[in-house]
């Protein structure tokens, strides 16, 4: 059996794993996997880091191999996880594109390679960003500049950048695509190793330039203000910018005021929740594609409950779809609704997890009042006990770092990026720390689900 199918089946299994441990579990030690291969009875499973390896080698092989037991009806299965480093958790599904420019500058550009004009579904809430986009794919650098995406997440924002990225790409055009955290750190990484002018040069020489959650850089003011000239000498020499952000120009705030003005130059564009019709359009495509076994009722039954985000309508058909497969079954509309409702419940009987639940979990790991981790102390013990709640805060929490920054006693939001680095950096080799990130996981489980499975 090829890669492919790995892939595939994988992905079912994620989906029946979902509905059966914990969300924060699920989020921290299964989401960021990958179906490698199977072959000969083994199951390769990519994982990012030694750290998740072997917590799952230790403590969810069982309900992982007896899960895809039942998803690939093969009773001998055994999986293996295997460390597969920063692009294996979905190495599989990205292309990496790696290309020398005439002046020796490497340009390496990543899109995922399903984010493409053809899978895009159109309805009324994305036609206009799609209209722009692909005028802008057509004739980069003459229609609009810059074009301007916005709306909420999970709408299509990142696949209209990648799509306009790959037909550039396609057109041998020097493209880069990051995300504006990205730029932002590797901005930072250039001041400190005073290389701006490599960074500047790198940027400068692009004959189009996509940026990601442009809205990241708001409030950094160095950040803002390199992106200024960037934007500037790109502009003025007529290569395309695209941007998008979960908000539009005049939302934000920006301490270099004159970035929202140069924002505004070109074309703004909002995408908006689709419609009903646009969901279940939305699901059939992705049904078709993936040559999925469902009915009508079933995708319209998903496309009414679903109406926010398209990821996660995916998602719900992928769920369902696991659920189907886990028990034999093709999927009806119970069927289907007992997978949604399920979920849904879960996440109502779960408090969400909580600053206040992360530090009192750290604290009793490390056995130090909270009060410790927000205060002023500043010996060994204390200093790493508050690394590591930073670290868990940004794992298991949906606050920025400037919020997990004032939660730890009002500290530099760089001063939260940089322990979350060192701890990563430091998670491979120390089996002490990896050991009390576990603790720290099994008591916030532990505390966060009211009722154990
Ligand atoms: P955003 O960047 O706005 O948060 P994404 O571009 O990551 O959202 O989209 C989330 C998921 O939904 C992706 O898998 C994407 O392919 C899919 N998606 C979004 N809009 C559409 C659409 N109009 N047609 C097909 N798939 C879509
Ligand atoms: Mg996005």
């Amino acid at each position: 059996m090829g890669n492919r199918s790995a892939r595939e089946i994988w992905e079912a299994t994620l989906g029946a794993l979902q509905v059966q441990v914990s969300k924060p579990n699920y989020r921290t030690w299964l989401e960021k996997t990958t179906g490698l291969n199977y072959e000969n009875e083994e199951f390769v499973v990519s994982v990012p880091n030694t750290f998740i390896a072997e917590y799952l080698e230790k403590n969810q092989r069982s309900l992982i191999e007896k899960t895809l037991i039942d998803i690939v009806s093969s009773p001998d299965i055994s999986v293996t996880f295997r460390v597969c480093g920063k692009l294996g958790n979905d190495s599989g599904r990205r292309r990496v594109n790696q290309k020398y420019r005439g002046d020796g500058q490497l340009s390496a550009v990543m899109f995922k390679e399903n984010y493409v004009f053809e899978s895009f579904v159109v309805g009324k809430s994305n036609r206009l960003a799609f209209s722009a986009a692909q005028a802008i794919a057509e004739n980069p650098g003459l229609s609009y500049n810059p074009l301007f995406i916005y709306g909420g997440a999970g709408l299509g924002k990142t696949h209209l950048l990648h799509a306009i990225g790959q037909v550039a790409l396609a057109r041998n055009m020097a493209v880069l695509c990051v995300s504006a955290e990205q730029f932002t750190n590797e901005f930072v990484t250039a001041l400190r190793e005073r290389k701006t002018e490599e960074f500047r040069s790198k940027y400068r020489n692009l004959g189009m330039l996509l940026i990601d959650d442009i809205h990241f850089i708001s409030g950094k003011e160095q950040t803002e203000e390199s992106f200024f000239h960037t934007f500037n000498e790109l502009h003025n020499a007529n290569r395309q910018i695209v941007l998008t952000s979960d908000q539009p120009p005049r939302a934000m705030s920006f301490i270099q005021e004159r970035l929202r003005s140069r924002f505004e130059w070109g074309l703004t564009v909002a995408i908006q929740p689709p419609a009903y019709e646009t969901r279940l359009a939305i699901l059939q495509s992705k049904a078709e594609q993936r040559g999925l076994e469902t009915t009508p009722e079933v995708l319209e039954f998903i496309a009414e409950q679903i109406k926010q985000n398209i990821r996660e309508l995916e998602g719900s058909l992928n769920r369902v779809i696991a659920y189907a497969q886990l028990f034999h079954s093709v999927p009806t509309v119970e069927l289907a609704a007992e997978a949604l409702l399920d979920l849904g419940s879960r996440e109502k009987t779960t408090p969400a997890i909580t600053p206040g639940l992360v530090l009192e979990a750290v604290g009793e790991s490390f056995q130090m009042a909270p009060g410790d981790l927000t205060g002023a102390k500043r010996d060994k013990a204390t200093a790493l006990a508050r690394r590591v709640a930073m670290y868990v805060l940004r794992q298991e929490t949906s606050l920025s770092v400037a919020q997990i920054g004032e939660v730890l006693g009002g500290r530099d939001a760089s001063a939260v990026t940089n322990a979350g680095k060192k701890v990563t950096a430091e998670l491979g080799d120390n089996r002490f720390l990896s050991r009390k990130i576990q603790d720290i996981q099994k008591i916030i489980n532990f505390k966060s689900t009211p009722s154990r499975r």
